[in-house]
């Protein structure tokens, strides 16, 4: 039997802006269920190569496939909205004219009855489905960035590409959402790649970390191990904040 290929992989990475490479020979691999950990410091790249895994950059170089089918490479490049992708990023945006209910179920398959079911569920997780009939404007920017994070979960992507998509969250709720929304991806079998500047974060909810900077990848591994054994003195630094 062949081996099953991971859910996402990516080959050599690179993008540039206006000829100024930010991403550089960038490879990951991430299998379903798995959480993997973009982690390093504003301005080194992590954004830039999710965008490109997403598909609303194009990379100048490398290859993604996501379950074993190449997305971008080349062969060419896949449609963003058909490449089994979600995106969730800081600076949400739902549809201010539909109930929260409908922003949930927007894009998905089925009955209104089906998708309001959907909706329900997933409302539920995040603690919300009392809201599930009122508007956007009717909800704090932390309800709202909670329902983003439903409609993102909503269509069960194969590959989750999250953002730094908890830090606009109050420190009451983080945690509890932070770690059921990861959960519940895992049960669906869903790769997530998630972007985040902060070391605690990464080690909270990574199954791997992949340290970045200057747009390289110059560390990867089990988060005990990378903080453990930093690779050098300034990964030494970024991890020493965590107490
Ligand atoms: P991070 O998400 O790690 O903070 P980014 O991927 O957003 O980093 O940015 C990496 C580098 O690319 C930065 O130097 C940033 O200024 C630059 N950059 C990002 N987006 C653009 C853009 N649309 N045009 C030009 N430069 C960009
Ligand atoms: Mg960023």
């Amino acid at each position: 039997m062949a081996p099953v290929p991971p859910r996402l992989e990516i080959i050599d990475l690179c993008c540039a802006f206006d000829g100024h490479q930010v991403v550089t020979d960038v490879s990951l691999s991430i299998a379903a269920g798995q959480v993997l950990c973009l982690l390093g410091p504003s301005g080194c790249g992590k954004s830039t190569t999710l965008r490109a895994i997403a598909g609303v950059e194009t990379p100048v170089a490398g290859i993604i496939r996501i379950d074993g089918v190449e997305v971008c490479g080349p062969s060419g490049l896949t449609l963003p909205e058909q490449r089994g992708v979600g995106l969730i990023f800081q600076d949400f945006a739902l549809f201010p004219h539909l109930s929260v209910a409908d922003n949930v179920a927007f894009g998905l398959k089925g009955s209104r009855a089906q998708k309001r079911a959907r909706a329900r569920e997933l409302l539920e997780r995040v603690r919300l489905e009392r809201y599930l009939d009122a508007y956007p404007h009717e909800l704090s920017g932390g309800e709202q960035q909670r329902v983003a994070l439903a409609r993102a979960i909503a269509p069960k992507p194969r590959v989750m590409l999250m953002d730094e998509p908890f830090s606009g969250l109050d420190n009451r709720l983080r945690d509890g959402i932070r770690d059921e929304t990861l959960a519940l991806l895992k049960e669906e079998g869903t790769a997530v790649l998630l972007v985040t500047h902060e070391p605690e974060e990464a080690m909270r909810m990574a199954d791997e970390i992949a340290l970045m900077r200057d747009g390289h990848i110059v560390q990867r591994g089990a988060p005990y191990n990378v903080y453990n054994a930093p690779v050098d003195r300034a990964a030494a630094a970024f991890f020493s904040d965590i107490n």
